[in-house]
C-alpha cells in the first residue's frame, strides 16, 4: 500500500540522491531472483537510512533482518572509519548472494552477516551498539527490542521497519503480524527509557532514542 499519492512519492525520488550501481542491481536481482522481493528497502527508504546513519555516525551498528543486504549497505555507508555493522539473517539460502554483494559494496571488512535465528544469536554478542535496525519477523519484535536493549549505547538509537504494516495498524481486525506490530509501537511508545518518533516513510520508521 502507498500511503502517499503516486506523484507525490514520484516526486520525492526524483529528488532524493540516486542509489548506487550496485544498490539499483541489488534491487533488479533480488526482484529477478529471490522470493518476496517487496521485502528490499529500496531507493527511498534505503537513501533514508543512509542520511540517519550518517548523521549518528556509529561505530557499530546491528541489523536484525539481512534479506539481501540492500539495508546493511545503506546503513553501512554512515559508519565512522573502522566502524562495523552485524547483520542476522535466518536464511542461509541468501548467504552467499549477501557476500558477494558485500564484497562488491567494497565492505568485506566492514559488514559481518552470521546466519542463524537472531533470538539465539543477539545474547551472544558482545558489542555494544549505536544503532540497531530491527526488521525480521515482525512477531518478535519486541523480543528483539528487549534483548538489543541493554546492548544499544545510551543516547543510542533502535530504528523498528514497517511499524504502519502497509496501514493494517488502524484495521480494526487486527491479523496476527498486525497485533505484534500494534503491541510494539504501544510498548515503545509508553517506555519512558526511550524518545520515540514514527516516521511514516515508505512502510513507517519507529525511531527510538535510549535516554538511559
Ligand atoms: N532489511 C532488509 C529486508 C529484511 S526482510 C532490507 O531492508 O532490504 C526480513 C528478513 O528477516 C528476511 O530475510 C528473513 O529471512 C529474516 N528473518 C525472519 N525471521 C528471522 C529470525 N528469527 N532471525 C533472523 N532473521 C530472520
Ligand atoms: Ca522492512
Amino acid at each position: 500500500m502507498d500511503f502517499l499519492p503516486l506523484e507525490i512519492s514520484t516526486y520525492s525520488e526524483n529528488h532524493t540522491s540516486a542509489e548506487s550501481d550496485l544498490l539499483s542491481q541489488i534491487s533488479r536481482d533480488t526482484h529477478a531472483k529471490v522470493m518476496m522481493p517487496r521485502m528490499l528497502s529500496g531507493h527511498l527508504q534505503g537513501r533514508a537510512l543512509s542520511m540517519i546513519s550518517h548523521m549518528i555516525k556509529p561505530q557499530r551498528i546491528l541489523e536484525i533482518g539481512t534479506y539481501t543486504g540492500y539495508s546493511a549497505i545503506c546503513l553501512a555507508e554512515g559508519l565512522q572509519k573502522n566502524g562495523k555493522l552485524i547483520t542476522i539473517d535466518i536464511n542461509e539460502e541468501l548467504e552467499n548472494r549477501v557476500l558477494a554483494y558485500i564484497e562488491k559494496a567494497g565492505f568485506k571488512n566492514t559488514i559481518e552477516l552470521r546466519i542463524g535465528n537472531a533470538l539465539d544469536l543477539i545474547p551472544k554478542l558482545e558489542d555494544e551498539f549505536d544503532l540497531v535496525f530491527i526488521d525480521a519477523d515482525k512477531e518478535n519484535y519486541l523480543k528483539y527490542y528487549f534483548k538489543v536493549f541493554d546492548k544499544v549505547k545510551k543516547n543510542g538509537y533502535i530504528i523498528a521497519d514497517n511499524v504502519l504494516w502497509s496501514g493494517k495498524v488502524v484495521n480494526p481486525k487486527p491479523d496476527k503480524d498486525t497485533r505484534a506490530i500494534l503491541e510494539f509501537n504501544s510498548f515503545v511508545h509508553n517506555d519512558r527509557r526511550v524518545e520515540n518518533l514514527l516516521m511514516p516513510i515508505r512502510d513507517g520508521l519507529m525511531i527510538l532514542r535510549k535516554l538511559v
